[in-house]
């Protein structure tokens, strides 16, 4: 394995009773990468984040953290790895910072660097105020936090989340979102979701799972490359609407086109362009050269969500095909 690697995971496959959860999928994360394991429903996230944390075993395959391998090494993986399941479970009769000590001591530290590390990692998560209260009377997102502390107390190379922004509010979600960027720039992290955003806004690169299956592994920019046309092109223009329609018709690189009447003398014109092509500086030089007025040209990229549902469709009818 390469030096680089903090998880590698090769055929791995997990069947309960009949029913395959995951099925031979091989990855690689690098050390310091925040990866986004990103699938809906059932796909499989979890199973694959339990085993790399030695909480269930795999039916076949082979998984390795830091170089060690999770089902012979079980103990050195879970020196190095934080993590956080899905539902954690905290003790909810706890104080914040006694739980945190009895993490700790629990995850093998001594007396002195259990006081530190808790210092720290309260600091980290925004938990310094809270630390006296009871951690079944908090909001979910201060426990998420509490949660969070928890997988970072023994300071591990790696963490592991499992839908950390899972039933937060808005602000709640936004600030443990910052805590993760915050905490990958020091560490790996895989994180589970099914909230496209969230991994646009967070991870370096992006594992699509469905139905046990890797469908793609790259970075987001990547991905939307992969969707090879330009995406969309907005422009809102004040133009004859008979002229404007003749002239998109006949516009190098347009393969369709759609009119709308906008606010005032403006037509809002959606345009979509041959792969390859980037409809912007063409429209522009249409719109000068005719003397039209322009106030808007924007250009709508593929989104992840796109991407998402264009490769889980590709995969449904190649499956449901004759
Ligand atoms: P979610 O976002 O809903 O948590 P997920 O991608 O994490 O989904 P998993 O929880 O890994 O998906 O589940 C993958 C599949 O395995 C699902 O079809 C699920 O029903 C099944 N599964 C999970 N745990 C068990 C179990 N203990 N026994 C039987 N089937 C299970």
């Amino acid at each position: 394995m390469s030096d680089e690697a903090m998880i590698e995971v090769s055929e791995l496959t997990k069947r309960y009773s009949g029913h395959t959860a995951v099925d031979r999928i091989s990855f690689t994360v690098g050390r310091g990468e925040i990866v986004g394991l990103l699938g809906p429903n059932g796909a499989g996230k979890s199973t694959t984040m339990r085993i790399l944390a030695c909480f269930l075993s795999a039916t076949s395959g082979s998984a390795r953290v830091a170089g060690f391998d999770v089902f012979g090494q079980s103990r050195e993986v879970r020196r190095r790895m934080g993590y956080m399941p899905e539902n954690n479970p905290l003790h909810p009769e706890m104080r914040v910072r006694e739980y945190l000590k009895f993490r700790a001591r629990l995850k093998g530290l001594g007396f002195r660097a259990t006081r530190a590390r808790v210092g720290v990692v309260m600091e980290q998560c925004g938990l310094t105020e809270v630390g006296r209260k009871v951690i079944g009377q908090l909001s979910k997102g201060f426990r998420q936090r509490v949660g969070l502390a928890d997988a970072l107390v023994h300071e591990p190379e790696l963490i592991i989340l499992d839908e950390p922004t899972i039933g937060l509010d808005p602000n709640q979600i936004r600030a443990v979102r910052q805590l993760i960027k915050d905490l990958g720039q020091a560490r790996t992290v895989l994180i589970s979701t099914h909230i496209l955003p969230e991994v646009e806004v967070m991870c370096s690169r992006v594992l699509i799972m469905h139905r046990g299956r890797i469908l793609a592994a790259d970075t987001p920019e990547n991905l939307q490359a992969i969707m090879s046309d330009g995406g969309q092109v907005v422009a809102e223009v004040a133009a004859p609407l008979a002229a404007l329609r003749a002239s998109l018709e006949v516009l190098d690189g347009v393969e369709h086109w759609d009119i709308s009447p906008a606010e005032g003398e403006y037509q809002r014109c959606a345009l979509t362009a041959r792969p390859g092509v980037d409809l912007r500086p063409v429209l522009f030089e249409l719109v000068r050269g005719q003397g039209w007025r322009l106030r808007e040209l924007t250009s709508n990229r593929h989104s992840l969500e796109d991407i998402f549902v264009h490769m889980t469709r590709v995969r449904r009818d190649e499956e449901d095909g004759p």
